[in-house]
C-alpha cells in the first residue's frame, strides 16, 4: 500500500521499534523486507542488535540518540546512528577511530518537534565540516514532524518549510548527504511533497491508523482469548473489584481470560465492548490483572472454551478497532499495540504480508 502511495522511487524505512509495535520485531521484520521494505529503524541500539543477531543484513537506523555504549554497540553491529549534539560526536570520532570501522550517521534537524536534533541554522556552518571526518560516512538528513497526524496542517508545512530551508542551503554549498528523510506514517499519506528520498513508516505498517480513504489499512493483528467460566446472576449482583458494576436483571457474565497484565488496560474497566460469535458484548466491572467479565445476551449459545474477539476482526467480519480501544481508553493506538505484553503468544498468519 505504502509503496503505491510512494512511488517505486522513493526508499520505504518499515521503523519495528518496540517489537515492531508489539507485533514481533523479527516477524515484522522479515515481513516487510521481503514484501518491500528497503531498511529497519529501531528506537535503541539494542533493538538493531538483537535484529543483527537473528540475521537481518539490511541497513537499520537508530531513530533515537544514542551513549557512549550504544554507539559502540552500533559500530559493532553495522548500525545506522542518528546524531543530534556535539558530545556525541566527539564519542562517534573516538570510538570509530579506536574500534577502526566507519560510523554511519544521519543528522537530526529540529525542525519543531521540540525533542531531538540539532538547531536548523547550524547544519551548514558547524555540522558539515564536522561530517566531513574521514571516520564518518554521512548517510543522510533528517526531522520528525510533530503533529502530521493533526487536522490543522499549518504546522507541519511550517515545519516542512524550515527542512526545506536547509537542504536548499546544503545545496548551495554542494553538501547534501544521500537521504533526506522526514515523514512517518502519517505525512507519507497526507503530505506527498514530504516524501524526499524516504519515508519512515511504523504505525501504517500496521494498519492502525488510515489518514487516506483512497488507501484504507488492514489491521495487522488480532487479539483473543477465550472464555473460562460461564454463569447467569440475578439482578443486584455486584461483579468484580470494587463493585464498580452490578447487575440489574437477570444477566449472563462470561469471563474471559485476559487482563491487565496482558496489556487489556484496566481503563476500559465498564467502557469496553468484546466480540463473541460476532455480537458485541459490553466488559462489566473492573478488567483485573488476568480477567475480564462480559456481559452476554441470553440469546447468544456459549461454552467455556468459545474464542473471544478483544481487537481486530472476528470471523464474522464484525470488527473492533484498535482505534477504538484506543479511545475507550483515553489513549492512542500505539500505546495500546506497544502495551501488549509479553505473555501474549504472537501467533502469525501466511497470508498477513
Ligand atoms: C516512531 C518513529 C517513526 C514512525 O512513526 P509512525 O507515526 O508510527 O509512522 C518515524 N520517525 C521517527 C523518528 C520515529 O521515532
Amino acid at each position: 500500500m505504502f509503496r503505491q502511495r510512494i512511488g517505486p522511487h522513493v526508499a520505504l524505512m518499515a521503523v519495528v521499534k518496540a517489537n515492531a509495535y508489539g507485533h514481533g520485531a523479527e516477524e515484522v521484520a522479515k515481513r516487510a523486507l521481503s514484501s518491500g521494505a528497503d531498511l529497519l529503524g529501531v528506537a535503541v541500539a539494542e533493538e538493531g542488535r538483537d535484529l543483527r543477531r537473528v540475521g537481518i543484513s539490511c541497513p537499520i537506523l537508530i531513530l533515537g540518540a544514542s551513549n557512549r555504549e550504544q554507539i559502540a554497540m552500533a559500530l559493532d553491529h553495522e548500525l545506522d546512528i542518528t546524531l543530534c549534539d556535539n558530545n556525541a560526536w566527539h564519542q562517534v570520532v573516538e570510538l570509530s577511530t579506536t574500534m577502526k570501522v566507519k560510523a554511519r550517521i544521519h543528522l537530526k534537524v529540529d525542525t519543531g518537534m521540540g525533542r531531538l536534533g540539532v538547531s536548523p541554522d547550524r547544519v551548514v556552518e558547524t555540522w558539515v565540516p564536522k561530517l566531513c571526518h574521514p571516520m564518518i560516512e554521512w548517510q543522510g538528513l533528517m526531522s520528525h514532524f510533530a503533529e502530521s497526524d493533526a487536522e490543522d496542517v499549518d504546522y507541519t508545512k511550517e515545519q516542512l518549510r524550515r527542512f526545506l530551508d536547509v537542504i536548499e542551503e546544503l545545496r548551495c554549498h554542494q553538501a547534501t548527504p544521500p537521504m533526506i528523510h522526514v515523514a512517518n506514517s502519517a505525512a507519507a499519506m497526507r503530505f506527498p511533497g514530504s516524501h524526499f528520498n524516504m519515508v519512515r513508516i511504523g504505525i501504517g505498517l500496521y494498519g492502525a491508523e488510515t489518514y487516506d480513504v483512497k488507501y484504507p489499512l488492514k489491521a495487522a493483528m488480532t487479539m483473543e482469548s477465550r472464555i473460562t467460566f460461564i454463569k447467569e446472576v440475578g439482578p443486584d449482583i455486584p461483579i468484580g473489584y470494587g463493585r464498580t458494576f452490578v447487575t440489574s436483571e437477570n444477566t449472563v457474565i462470561a469471563t474471559v481470560a485476559v487482563g491487565y497484565a496482558d496489556g487489556y488496560r484496566r481503563a476500559l474497566s465498564n467502557r469496553s465492548h468484546v466480540l463473541i460469535g460476532g455480537t458485541r458484548c459490553p466488559v462489566v466491572g473492573r478488567v483485573s490483572m488476568d480477567q475480564i467479565t462480559v456481559a452476554v445476551p441470553k440469546t447468544l449459545s456459549l461454552q467455556v472454551g468459545d474464542v473471544v474477539t478483544l481487537m481486530g476482526e472476528s470471523e464474522t467480519g464484525a470488527a473492533i478497532t484498535v482505534h477504538e480501544m484506543a479511545s475507550w481508553a483515553d489513549t492512542i493506538s500505539y500505546e495500546i499495540l506497544t502495551g501488549i505484553t509479553s505473555r501474549v503468544p504472537r501467533v502469525y498468519s501466511e497470508s498477513s504480508g
